[in-house]
């Protein structure tokens, strides 16, 4: 028995990175995924010809989660289409680095609304549905930036650790309807969004496993909150950072 066998997903940003590994890890454990994605259209394509081959339902949609309307008419469209909506992974994220004395308006407004308003928008847009059907189980993309701050990207750790409170907030307001809420803290994950850091040697040194973490590796631990493996499990941050924040 697959672990999300006849339950529906939508995962935010899975063109490439975590977002592309949890839509693949999903489809091999049955589930039927919807994903977003904004500028790789042409990666989305592909992602989504990639989930069919798995023989699973899998539509992908180009929706940007910053933008309040479109969150709206994407879940409206996806539960059309896939007639239910189990799992909701908001994972869509940017950063606009800079130190706090450089960092424009436009830096920070640009990062809080692509990783936190999105998860407004999202999670406002899909719970009538899971309040509905009495089930769901909502997973949220924070970092351990979020939970220890970083010198450069105080625009990203307001983001990631709002994205914490209305975790925590969520699972408060929507336990009885038999909604879970929990967030993700991945570390230093080797994607496109850390490929360009400087400073690599020194967030590895602090990393008890001694190296990166692998996409696939989020994405597992995304699998189980999204499962039944977990239903007894609600309001958590489950860090997967090779042990880098204890
Ligand atoms: P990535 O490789 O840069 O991928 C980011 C994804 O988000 C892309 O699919 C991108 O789609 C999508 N996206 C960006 N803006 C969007 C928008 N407005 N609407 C919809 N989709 C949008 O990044 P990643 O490393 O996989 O990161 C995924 C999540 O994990 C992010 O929330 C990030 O903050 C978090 N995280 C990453 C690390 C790490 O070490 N990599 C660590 C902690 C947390 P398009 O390319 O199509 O625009």
């Amino acid at each position: 028995m697959k672990l999300l066998e006849g339950k529906t997903a939508l995962i935010t940003g899975a063109s490439k990175g975590i977002g592309r590994a949890i839509a693949i890890r999903f489809a091999e454990q049955g589930a039927n995924v919807a994903f977003t994605y904004l500028s790789s259209v042409e990666k989305g394509q592909a992602l989504e010809a990639e989930l069919q081959a798995l023989g699973i339902k899998a539509k992908g949609y180009r929706s940007d989660a910053s933008i309040n309307t479109e969150a709206e008419s994407l879940a409206t469209e996806v539960v059309k289409e896939f007639g239910a909506l189990d799992i909701l992974v908001n994972n869509a994220g940017i950063t606009k680095d800079g130190l706090l004395m450089r960092m424009s308006e436009e830096q920070w407004d640009s990062v809080i609304n692509v990783n936190l308003k999105s998860v407004f928008n999202l999670t406002k847009a899909v719970m009538k549905q899971m309040m509905k059907q009495k089930n769901g189980s909502i997973i949220n993309i924070t970092s351990v930036v979020g939970i220890r701050g970083n010198a450069g990207q105080a625009n990203y750790a307001a983001s990631k650790a709002g994205i914490i409170g209305f975790t925590k907030s969520v699972a408060l307001e929507l336990g009885s309807r038999n909604i879970r809420s929990n967030a993700v803290a991945p570390g230093f994950i080797e994607t496109e969004m850390t490929h360009d850091l400087t400073n690599k040697e020194e967030w590895l040194k602090g990393i008890p496993l001694k190296r990166g973490g692998a996409p696939e590796e989020v994405a597992d631990c995304v699998v189980f909150l999204a499962s039944d493996m977990s239903k007894y499990i609600s309001g958590q941050v489950l860090q997967v950072d090779g042990g880098m924040l204890t």
